[in-house]
């Protein structure tokens, strides 16, 4: 047969859309989204004709359908929605960070349709935007003001050049850090017109390093927490509140970019983290950091400083084009308001999981492993596990908790099946088993965690 002969086999677009081998489901998506599928299935099945593949038409047909249906799973693994992290890892940047408490979520709904975003309403005028969360930020802070941009990433653009652009500002070697994602602080320089000032060593820099550094040129002192690594050994470094009087002495801003956010002292975690009240009260005169870290909120980064600061930041024309929107204004206000009412470990989500016993999470795992048939073959245990803080935040955390531990089947298999259907659960696999670490599953999750997990047990066939 020759190639045009073979290509006339090949189904048209419309005769793919009416076959009745399509789901409903398949169907019900937008139609321009459908077509493009089928075409690339069609041009995929071409492609096989011309390589010498023999296909009758129902065959070609039966070809195209499949490939379809692999592109639209594709394109379903793609579709933002709602995960079960069973991950450990409590602020996971790949999974959104902090998850957000309901208030927030309530709040943010509110505020979609047309509010009162620049208006107050008891003068009926015009205000700032966002001004209550500002006004929640800077109790929170105890600072005299409060912005909210678009990430920490934005906060350090917007600081750096508002505060130093064409001049220097001076960050002890050991604070160099690349975040992930690739924001590496010496690029965040470069692109905010201000010049990196290195002083010290990797290991060990002090105060008299910043104080010889200080010069005409110099337009800040930066201190940028080293959020996702930490050093030990023979370290040194001077604390904030060392280079906040260096600053006041010698008339320069002092920047503290603390990143992971931290309102209150996390010791009783047996956690060692900077927090942004007591970065304020040591007297930086700028304090940036992200709403989805620590803060337990919405994607934003926090300015928080003096007036004398914060105020011209608002009119800096870079603003306009890093300011978040009514929804995430929303959020903030409800996060702020949980953490100055006290409320931060009932109510948000992310220390809610920090804060719970090992033994409660031992209680769960042993709940889920009882009401979990294991097929012959495989086996499910209560185990150890060890949960972090991740997303840049707390460096080398280890939070000791328990978890479910799946030998005996093809580990890759489950974690796909586990994340085949909806809600997709994500574990972590170790020595070719399936880890699920329950710290991080909100206890209103198991029930559905138990249904799933089960799902996937039962399709996944163990070898024998
Ligand atoms: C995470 C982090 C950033 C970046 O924050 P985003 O909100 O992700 O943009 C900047 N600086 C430090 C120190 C951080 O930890």
């Amino acid at each position: 047969m020759s190639s045009a002969e073979k290509l006339r086999n090949l189904p048209a677009v419309d005769e793919v859309l009416r076959s009745p081998q399509l789901s409903e489901e398949f169907l019900s998506q937008p139609r321009p989204q459908l077509v493009e599928w089928i075409r690339n299935a069609i041009a995929r099945c071409r492609g096989e004709l011309l390589n010498g593949k023999d296909l009758t038409s129902d065959e070609a047909l039966r070809y195209v359908i499949e490939e379809t249906g692999r592109q639209q799973r594709q394109e379903n693994g793609r579709c933002q929605q709602a995960v079960i992290n069973a991950t450990g890892i409590l602020l996971h940047t790949n999974l959104g960070r902090a998850p957000m408490a309901d208030s927030a979520i309530s709040r943010m709904r509110e505020s979609s349709g047309y509010a009162n975003v620049e208006m107050n309403l008891t003068s009926g005028k015009r205000s700032g935007r966002g001004e209550r969360a500002c006004r929640l930020l800077q109790q929170l802070a105890g600072a005299e003001d409060a912005v909210v941009v678009n990430n920490c990433a934005a906060a350090t653009m917007l600081v750096l050049q508002a505060v130093a652009s064409e001049r220097e500002v001076i960050v002890s070697r050991g604070q160099l850090v690349e975040i992930g994602g690739g924001y590496r602080l010496p690029e965040v320089f470069a692109a905010s017109g201000a010049t990196l000032k290195e002083v010290g060593t990797t290991n060990r820099t002090y105060l008299r390093d910043y104080e010889n550094a200080i010069s005409e040129q110099t337009g800040a002192i930066i201190r940028v927490h080293r959020s996702n690594f930490y050093q030990g050994g023979f370290v040194t470094e001077p604390d904030i509140a060392d280079l906040v009087a260096l600053g006041k002495e010698r008339n320069v801003p002092v920047i503290d970019d603390l990143g992971s956010g931290c309102m209150t002292d996390l010791s009783q975690y047996g956690l060692q983290e900077p927090t942004v009240p007591g970065s304020v009260q040591a007297g930086a005169d700028l304090t940036l950091f992200s709403g989805d870290k620590l803060f337990g909120g919405p994607q934003a980064g926090i300015i928080v400083g003096t007036s004398e600061f914060v105020e011209p930041l608002r009119r800096n024309p870079m603003m306009r084009a890093l300011r978040v929107d009514k929804v995430t204004l929303a959020a903030i206000a409800a996060t702020a308001e949980i953490h100055l009412s006290g409320r931060a470990t009932e109510e948000l989500p992310l220390l809610q999981m920090m804060s719970r016993s090992a033994e409660s999470i031992h209680e769960t795992a042993q709940r889920v492993h009882g009401e979990i048939r294991v097929p012959p073959g495989a086996q499910l245990q209560v185990v150890e596990c060890i949960s972090e803080v991740g997303g840049g935040s707390v460096p080398g955390s280890s939070i000791p908790g328990y978890g479910l531990q799946l030998t005996g089947t093809d580990s890759e298999l489950m974690a796909k099946l586990l994340r085949s259907e909806a809600p997709a659960v994500l574990g972590r696999i170790s020595d070719d088993t399936v880890i699920l670490d329950l710290r991080t599953v909100a206890a209103d999750q198991i029930p559905t965690l138990i249904v799933r997990l089960q799902a996937a047990l039962d399709s996944a066939g163990v070898p024998s």
